[in-house]
């Protein structure tokens, strides 16, 4: 084990460097841990040494912890956490209190945490324990607790040191949120104490401990008299604080996520109590997160999983095929935004339109999205001056010669992307490989324009494409390993996520939404009360109602969609209750958010005012409801079904694809971990019985997939058993 290693100077000071040779990035490990813990015990021990600098070879300091760490103490269940984490609180209150006389506060030596670049989680809570921390001038560094992002909160004191140095209000952000900070802003929130220029660093950490004073080392909450800044719960302005966070994180979160409350609660009641005790609270909220499901199933999903298929989990073994100048046909909505991601990126950009006029709007938005990156000080004016220079816009064919990738976003019509296709086809070399970012249309039917269908995918993006994370790429009946690599290859160059389905109407995501978005509107239609369905969505943690969804992508879209469902399908055709509302609502003149009038109430600016009380004249609201968690199965249900039958079918094939496209694509209650992560939550023999039951007393749309019957038979679940799928 050589995670850490110890030197002394000849001036006394002790330098302890974190470098874990294997990674790229230093994470935390159990034996690193008890490493770190004997180096400490020895510059205490040694009376030679006057202090200790901890710090990394690495350019970052570290990336949290490793989770497989977290995965083992799991798998040892609730005791085995609990002691886990009170072990490393040992260790960093060792170094907090650094060997001086717990009465006289005195006798101590001075240890010091000099960050060269990003330090997060454990990373920033082993420095918080220290006595002062400086970090580089480094504005790519990223300094934060983002724990609460995959569904945990900072369990090795991060919490309550933070609390007790910067106040619950001022922490709030970086705990509840996980916000980041570059070194400057981190030092201005008073996350660390001091910035330095990068070549400086370790001369100034030792300069502090040759001239640290006793009292330099005491922790505010060490001493005499501390209060805690801003007031503790009872304190009259600590008492609004409280209160207005529980109310904050119950309105954004619902409820529905552990981290959240836990946290809060670790934090109230640890504020009413001595550090030491504190830390214990902490802990124990801590196990008990751990311990529930949902941060599980966050952390395989949102951390695990995500980066795995953003590394190509699921690539052919082909040679790189990163993009060097990419063609994007139709400068809409969509092909502007595809532009934008793209040059900003650093790839050539060729952006085609009708007209100059509408190529030239196309460019235009990159520029506006710059421009407002420069307002919020992120983008400067070279950078916003590079990225338009690497986007021409124009009518003409002939410019996309080079082009080793197209992405056409034209109108959603088989017949112009068609002519398209073989404009293309005639202005570029064999190789070229031609993606649509068609949102309906099977691929390989529109594969059947192209001279080259095996050059032919679907690359998908999600609107608005700037902030959208997801990327479905869909792979035609013909289409070959490189152009996947290819589409996998761009989306990695754009930083975004992938998945990889096989063709079937509406891929994957759309599949999904569009019966979450039907059954709410069904629901409308049986009168069921609409603020009851978009409730009972959002009390589940879907980020929106199905009704405020179809007014965010519009009636007419959904009139369009079904108009063409029913066209493919004919008779089979099951939707025929919600296209009754979905088409009155059109005849009506309520197209969604952009008419400012749908199933929602908008003011003249846009501003969502409530629900439209104009729908029940049409749709009466019934005497009798149902109850909350009918309607929540019925609207996860619908989507989550359709996930598995995606799956049966063969559109999916990794459900790892299916939890993050669900999570990014169309939020998905991110803390099940996703569809697949919800059913094995719920287990599937609970599952098959909530299906049995919807589909006896709402129809066969609800059917029992006889995966998960077998499933239930067998007891088995989608993932392996928690541990075992941490530690895979
Ligand atoms: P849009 O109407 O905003 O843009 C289409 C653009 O294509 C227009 O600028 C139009 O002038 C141009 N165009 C039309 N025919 C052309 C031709 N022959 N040659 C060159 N340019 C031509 O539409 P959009 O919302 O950007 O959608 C584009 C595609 O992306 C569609 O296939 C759509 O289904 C798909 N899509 C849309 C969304 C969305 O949320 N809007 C999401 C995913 C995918």
């Amino acid at each position: 084990m050589t995670d850490f290693t110890y030197s002394v100077d000849a001036d006394g000071v002790a330098t302890i460097t974190w470098d874990v040779k294997a990674k790229s990035m230093n994470v935390m490990s159990t034996d690193a841990f008890a490493l770190l813990s004997e180096l400490i015990d020895q510059a205490l021990a040694d009376a030679g040494v006057k202090g200790v600098i901890l710090t990394s070879g690495k350019k970052d300091f570290a990336g949290g912890m490793d989770l497989n760490v977290i995965a083992q103490m799991r798998a040892g269940g609730a005791k085995a956490i609990f002691d886990g984490v009170m072990t490393m609180h040992t260790v960093l209150r060792k170094i907090e209190r650094a060997g001086m006389d717990p009465k006289t506060l005195k006798g101590g030596k001075p240890i010091v945490a000099a960050l060269p670049g990003t330090a997060l989680g454990i990373g920033l809570e082993l420095p918080l324990s220290c006595h002062r921390i400086i970090a580089a001038d480094n504005p790519k560094a990223k300094i934060g607790l983002p724990e609460i992002m995959v569904g945990i909160f900072p369990g090795a004191g991060g919490t309550t040191r933070l609390v007790r140095k910067m106040g619950a209000m001022m922490a709030a952000p970086f705990l509840l949120e996980g916000k980041l900070s570059d070194p400057k802003s981190a030092k201005a929130a008073g996350l660390i104490d001091e910035v330095v220029a990068p070549g400086d660093l370790l001369a100034r950490a030792k300069d502090w401990v040759l001239s640290a004073k006793e009292a330099d080392l005491v922790k505010p909450w060490d001493a005499k008299g501390y209060k805690l800044p801003g007031g503790a719960p009872y304190h009259p302005a600590g008492f609004m604080t409280f209160v207005g966070a529980s109310a904050m994180v119950m309105g954004k979160t619902m409820g529905v996520y552990p981290a959240a409350k836990a946290l809060l609660a670790a934090v109230y009641e640890g504020a009413l109590v001595p550090f030491d005790t504190a830390l214990k609270i902490e802990a124990r909220h801590f196990t008990s997160v751990l311990m529930n499901p949902s941060s599980t199933a966050m952390i395989r999903s949102l951390f695990i999983n995500k980066e795995a298929l953003e590394k190509g989990a699921n690539r052919p073994k082909v040679a790189d095929q990163s993009v060097k100048k990419l063609g994007v046909i139709g400068a809409g909505m969509m092909g502007a935004g595809i532009a934008y991601v793209s040059a900003n990126a650093g790839i050539e950009v060729v952006l085609i339109d009708s007209t100059q006029e509408a190529a030239d709007r196309g460019k235009a938005h990159s520029e506006g999205l710059l421009d407002k990156g420069i307002q919020r000080r992120k983008v400067t004016a070279e950078k916003k001056a590079e990225v338009l220079a690497r986007i021409t816009a124009t009518t003409d064919y002939a410019a996309l010669s080079g082009c080793d990738l197209i992405v056409e976003a034209v109108f959603e019509d088989p017949k112009v992307k068609a002519e398209v296709t073989a404009k293309v086809e005639a202005a570029v070399g064999t190789d070229c490989i031609f993606a649509t970012n068609t949102s309906t249309l099977p691929i390989s039917g529109l594969a059947k324009a192209s001279q080259r269908p095996a050059n032919f995918i679907g690359i998908h993006f999600f609107s608005p494409v700037d902030k959208m994370a997801l990327v479905e790429i869909i792979r035609g009946k013909e289409t070959n390993d490189t152009a996947v690599a290819k589409a996998l290859d761009f989306v990695r160059q754009i930083r975004k996520t992938p998945i990889v389905v096989n063709d079937a109407r509406f891929f994957y995501a759309n599949r999904c939404i569009i019966p979450y978005i039907n059954e709410g509107i069904r629901m409308v239609a049986e009168g069921v009360e609409p603020a009851l369905i978009e409730n009972a969505a959002k009390l589940v943690g879907m980020p929106l109602g199905p009704l405020q969804l179809v007014d965010e992508t519009s009636i007419d879209l959904g009139v369009k969609i079904a108009k063409a469902t029913k066209a493919a399908m004919g008779d089979a055709y099951p939707d025929g209750a919600v296209d009754a509302v979905l088409f009155w609502m059109a005849d009506q003149g309520r197209m969604g958010k952009k008419a400012n009038a749908g199933f929602y109430a908008y003011d003249a600016t846009g501003k969502r005012e409530g629900l439209w009380d104009g729908l029940a004249a049409q749709y009466p609201v019934a005497d009798t409801q149902p109850d909350l968690t009918t309607v929540q199965h019925r609207l996860l249900m619908a989507q989550v079904l359709e996930a598995v039958r995606a799956l049966e079918d063969g559109v999916l094939t990794d459900i790892r694809e299916g939890d993050v496209g669900a999570i990014l694509g169309w939020g998905f209650a991110p803390w099940s971990g996703g569809p697949f992560g919800w059913l094995d939550i719920i287990g599937a023999a609970r599952a098959v019985e909530v299906c049995d039951h919807l589909t006896a007393t709402q129809g066969d749309r609800f059917t029992t997939p006889q995966m998960l019957r077998d499933m239930a038979a067998t007891g088995r679940g989608f993932y392996p058993a928690a541990g075992a799928a941490q530690a895979a």
